[in-house]
């Protein structure tokens, strides 16, 4: 393994908790940072971008890319879609000596914590079950059937933080980008 060999972390979170919003913030902050976009079989909402949000693949071309071993990581969010890292890409920014970002659900990070077990895990959390629910609604991009599914994977996933390296809590923004620029060892 070469010296500047990039780390990677892991970003794990429920559902409208700020993930979104606050990985904004630390990659407007933060140096030498590359974000890894997932393939899903979901389709893009409005305003979102192929190959800059997601990949957008079809269910036959994510079968294709699990076979090829070209995910390092996949799952099955909120029941219905699939999601994976592409493999290649990140092994292409780590051997750039990039820090690497990988936002994936609980089943994703339990995978990675199998195969790479040295990648440091981070949990966003709301700050309480009321909030996490007014910011799901208030957000109103979802109808109310997979609010209901979102929510369930949510409480699946706040009762497993403890399984990760550290939980930051989504109080403020400004307040959780500088706990996370802190984990990834940014100082400015
Ligand atoms: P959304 O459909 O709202 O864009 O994403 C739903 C969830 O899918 C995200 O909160 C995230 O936890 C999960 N997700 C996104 N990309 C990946 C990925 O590459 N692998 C896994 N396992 N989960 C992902």
């Amino acid at each position: 393994m070469a010296n500047n060999q990039g780390s990677v972390f892991v970003v794990c979170g429920p559902t409208a908790v700020g993930k979104g919003t606050v990985l904004k913030e630390v990659f407007r902050r933060g140096t030498n940072l590359w974000y890894s976009v997932s393939a899903t079989t979901r389709p893009a909402r409005p305003g979102e971008i192929d190959g800059r949000d997601y990949f957008f693949v079809s269910n036959e071309e994510f079968d294709a890319l699990v076979a090829a071993g070209d995910m390092l990581e996949w799952a099955v969010v909120h029941k219905v879609h699939r999601y994976g890292t592409p493999r290649k890409p990140v092994e292409r920014a780590m051997e750039a000596g990039k820090t690497v970002i990988l936002e994936v659900d609980l089943d994703g990070a339990r995978q990675i914590r199998k195969t790479m077990p040295e990648v440091k895990q981070i949990f966003i959390a709301p700050p309480s079950w009321e909030e996490l629910k007014a910011r799901l609604i208030g957000r109103a991009t979802e109808c109310a059937e997979e609010q209901a599914r979102r929510l369930e994977t949510a409480k699946t996933e706040l009762d497993a933080q403890g399984e990760f390296d550290v939980v930051v809590v989504n109080d403020s923004v400004a307040d959780a980008t500088e706990q996370i620029l802190h984990i990834l060892g940014i100082s400015e």
